[in-house]
Formats: C-alpha cells, structure tokens, sequence
C-alpha cells in the first residue's frame, strides 16, 4: 500500500494511493487507527504534503563505512544518535531554504522508517514489526557549521532542513535498496541498504532503549558516500528504490 498526505482546497487528509488518478481517503493517519473511506478524490486537485508530522525524527550518524570515511571519521561500535526537530520538515517541492550562517548547506539521501506501534526497549524483531513503512529523507545538514560546533544540534535543525516523502509504502523489503541522491539531474549519491553499519531492526532496537517511539515517529537511516553542496536555483532529488522520488528545490 502506498500512503499520501494531501491537501484539497481547505482539508488536510491521509489517503491511499490508487492509481496515478485517484486516492482514497482515510479518516485519519493510518498508523493511528485511520482507516479507509469510500471517498475518492482526483490526484491532480490535491497538493501533496510530508506524510508524517512525527513527535520526533530520530537520526543515525556514519551508518555507511565509505560516507564515514569521506568525512574522516571512523566507523562506529555503536548507533550514533541526533535527532532532528519536527519543525525542520517539509514535503514534496517545497524549498529547502539555506541559512544566512552557513556556507556549506549538503544533501544526505535517507531511507526513512514511519514507526507504527509504540516500542520500548525492543528486540531487533519487535523493532522490525513495529514499522509501519518507508518513504525518502533528505537529512539537510550545514556541513561547515557541525564541524565547528562539535556536536550535530544547529547545523541539522533549521527550518527546511527535513524533506520527506513523496509517499510511504508498506510491506517493501529493506534490505538491499538503492538509496539515491540527484542535484539538477546529476548522480551524487548511488548507495544501497545492504552496505548500512548497523540494519534497520538493529537501530530502532537501539533508539527503542534510549527513548520510547510513538506511532508516527520518523527515523533516518544514516547517508551512503557522495554528499555535496546545495545551492541556491538547485533542485535535489533523493530516491529509495521501491518508494519514488523526493524532489525539492533550493533557495
Ligand atoms: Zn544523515
């Protein structure tokens, strides 16, 4: 199943895609016991919006060997954890806008997990039961100024800096797909799940022992090599094989 928010005129809705015509709406979001309507509406009248408005966006750092590597760093013995605030998200086509305080604004092209069921403390097989599905993250982060701050606060929470969507879809398998990045239609990133540090049941297991997941949260999976710069008249694409096409541009 393939899951949208939408706007069409003044209301605000979950509803599931259909075909690329028509969506059907559901009562409320779908990991909170919405369900489906009879109610179709014409996919052409709606504006799509960021499917999740998540109480928290947990993130994981250096998930990837050779992306650790491009920044100089080593490969964890354990997640590490930041989070990003919810204020930082946008959906599809809205502008990532880039800080007057920074001067290295780059893409970080995430798979995305949308948690269906409360966890704490879960056993990489509970975590992966929980998931509700997957949809795209652009994990926007002021390169310059994590460096200089040590750790990851400012330079991955500005307004703007949370792409997701366009979509989330159920039931895909995670464990070997292609995770993109495009700017102005030229390859960055091209990596795949299968080379991520730690697996997506290990991670929300990990997150799980730290902080209770609600229904609707979001986490980022970590960023395969080939992060770059944004600038402003850009536009970025990040791809998850499975799930479709996150584009947005920069201003
Ligand atoms: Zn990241």
């Amino acid at each position: 199943m393939r899951i949208v928010r939408a706007k069409h005129r003044d209301k605000i809705f979950y509803a599931e895609v259909l075909d690329n015509q028509s969506l059907r709406r559901f009562t409320g979001a779908p990991w909170l016991d919405g369900h489906a309507t009879a109610e179709i509406v014409s996919a052409r009248e709606v504006t799509l919006l960021a499917p999740v408005t998540p109480s928290k966006v947990v993130c994981v750092g250096r998930n990837y060997a050779a992306h650790a590597k491009e920044l100089g760093n080593a490969v964890p013995t354990e997640p590490l954890l930041f989070l990003k605030p919810p204020s930082a998200i946008i959906g599809p086509s809205e502008p990532i806008v880039r800080p007057e305080s920074s001067e290295r604004v780059e893409h970080e092209a995430e798979l995305g997990i949308v948690i269906g069921k409360r966890l704490k403390n879960a056993s990489p097989a509970d975590a992966l039961s929980a998931i509700y599905g997957v949809t795209c993250v652009n994990d926007v982060t002021a390169r310059d100024l994590q460096k200089k701050d040590v750790q990851f606060t400012r330079a991955k929470s500005f307004d703007t800096f949370c792409p997701v969507g366009p979509s989330i879809v159920t039931d895909l398998e995670l464990e070997a797909l292609r995770v993109c990045a495009r700017v102005n239609g030229d390859v960055r990133q091209d990596g795949n799940t299968r080379d991520m540090v730690f697996s997506v049941g290990e991670l929300i297991a990990f997150m799980s022992r730290v902080m209770t997941l609600e229904p609707g949260d979001l986490i980022a999976t970590g960023t395969p090599e080939g992060v770059g710069p944004l600038l402003a008249g850009d536009t970025v694409e990040i791809e998850v094989e499975g799930v479709g096409v996150l584009s947005n541009p920069v201003r």
